[in-house]
């Protein structure tokens, strides 16, 4: 009887029969239906309002709705919907050249994709073509997309199932000293030894076997670790020592996540690539991208470049980065997520780590930020995931909306949550941690 059931259920009972969900086991999902979003608030089919301390998957970095942005993407579609890649448009335009705008150096040309995924693929391609070499060297502790080279790249356990071992990928430790495989005690050595391994993993490897270092400015996913001062500046002076290209995945570290334009922006470093995506549209619409810089444009001058979207620029999704960047810019939300970190993240999370004793470690920066969770705080040995769940789930049950991740919970609203949402889901998580310490022996 269709008409006995409420909307919720019926939105719930055909998602499960038709939508095939990622990365999940499908007779297990169990989304939550949302009917709609404005800033930092969800709600709910069933009226419940959830204060959104995930971003939803990191990208909503100017909250949800924003009405400039809104307009600027029904105007939009108004005027020219859709047009294909080889064309030029003001949208286009304009959300090539603030990119360009806020890239480093001389990354001032930008080839756009609809995700990270395919910024990814494009970065790696535009490296193997510039150097005629194939291997890309990447962290353990990454995520750079879900796509068959993007994935190998990806050095967490997501890749386990894709890796068929032949991509031409290979994995090196970067700097973690909180759950350092170098034993250091601070974090200049960990800086030191994480470089050198770094540099023996290109000897090794072989450099004239290597296209390109590629790593996220700030991994993301896989914990958030503030690389420590000097980190990236020694992968770049290792990379123009033995003449590798240097990507830097700003996907979920940039456009304001970090209390900066990009995260890039914390380090004295310039990549020759640099990929995009998430934050630079809030999520709108998808868009994605690399910035490139001179040479590798100029190397593609002459010759073509083997490789296109049917998507690339896209009207609406650039005209979306166009008002997002724009909104950032008019209501200072890099320095809202700044002082964020500074004023309420940086001390409210220092002091939930002191009340409990399941929180081993609280790093990060700007809104992002991550909890390491543990089942006993001597080993380090991580936290349950019948721990964790039960934390999750007393979070959400008051009304928080939190990210988990391996065995952390990572506080990433929008960039620009009030300072009193923010304490108020910071309480909210103080309570939920108990469920976490309850499980310590
Ligand atoms: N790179 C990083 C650092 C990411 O966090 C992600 C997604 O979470 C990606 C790349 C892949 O982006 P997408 O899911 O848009 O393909």
């Amino acid at each position: 009887n269709h008409g006995a059931m409420s909307a919720s259920d019926d939105v719930l009972a055909t998602d499960l029969a038709h939508v095939f969900h990622s990365w999940s086991a499908q007779d297990k999902v169990n989304p939550m239906v949302i009917d709609s979003a404005e800033g930092s608030w969800l709600t709910a089919a069933d009226g419940k309002r959830y204060l959104d301390f995930s971003s939803q998957l990191v990208f909503t970095n100017i909250g949800h709705g924003h009405p400039k942005v809104v307009e600027a993407i029904a105007n939009q579609a108004a005027k020219l919907c859709t047009l294909a890649p080889a064309h030029a448009s003001q949208a286009k335009s304009g959300a090539a050249r603030r990119v360009a705008e806020i890239a480093p150096g001389d990354l001032d040309s930008v080839f756009f994709t609809n995700g990270g995924a395919e910024a990814t693929e494009h970065a790696v391609r535009m490296a193997r073509q510039f150097t005629g070499r194939n291997k890309i060297l990447s962290r353990y502790r990454s995520y750079h997309g879900a796509t068959s080279t993007a994935i190998t790249i990806t050095g967490d356990e997501r890749r386990f199932p894709n890796d068929l071992g032949t991509m031409g990928t290979v994995h090196f430790f970067g700097p973690f000293l909180y759950r350092s495989v170098f034993d250091s005690q601070t974090e200049e050595q960990e800086c030191e030894r994480a470089l050198k391994h770094l540099e023996q993993t290109i000897v090794m490897e072989g450099p004239s076997t290597i296209a390109a270092v590629m790593l996220e400015s700030i991994p993301g996913t896989a914990g958030i670790m503030v690389p420590p001062a000097g980190y990236l500046a020694g992968v770049r002076a290792l990379c123009d020592t033995y003449g590798l290209v240097l990507i830097l995945d700003e996907v979920m570290a940039g456009f304001g996540r970090a209390g900066s334009w990009l995260a890039l922006d914390h380090f004295d470093v310039v990549p020759d690539l640099m990929t995009f995506a998430k934050g630079v549209t809030s999520g709108y619409v998808p868009l994605g991208g690399v910035a490139i810089s001179k040479k590798i444009r100029d190397f593609f001058g002459e010759r073509p470049y083997p490789g296109g979207l049917t998507y690339s620029g896209h009207p609406l999704a650039c005209a979306a980065a166009v008002a997002t960047i724009d909104v950032m810019r008019e209501e200072g939300i890099v320095e809202q997520a700044a002082a964020l970190g500074t004023d309420v993240f940086g001390p409210g999370l220092a002091k939930i780590a002191e009340n409990h004793p399941s929180v081993g470690e609280v790093r990060g920066i700007g809104a992002f930020w991550a909890l390491d969770l543990v089942s006993d705080p001597q080993t380090k040995a991580p936290i349950t995931p019948e721990a964790l769940a039960a934390t999750v789930g007393a979070a959400k049950q008051a009304g928080l909306m939190p990210f988990s991740s391996g065995n952390r919970i990572h506080v990433v609203p929008a960039c620009n949550i009030s300072p009193e949402d923010a304490r108020t889901g910071l309480d909210i998580l103080d309570s939920a941690l108990t469920a976490a310490d309850d499980a310590i022996g």
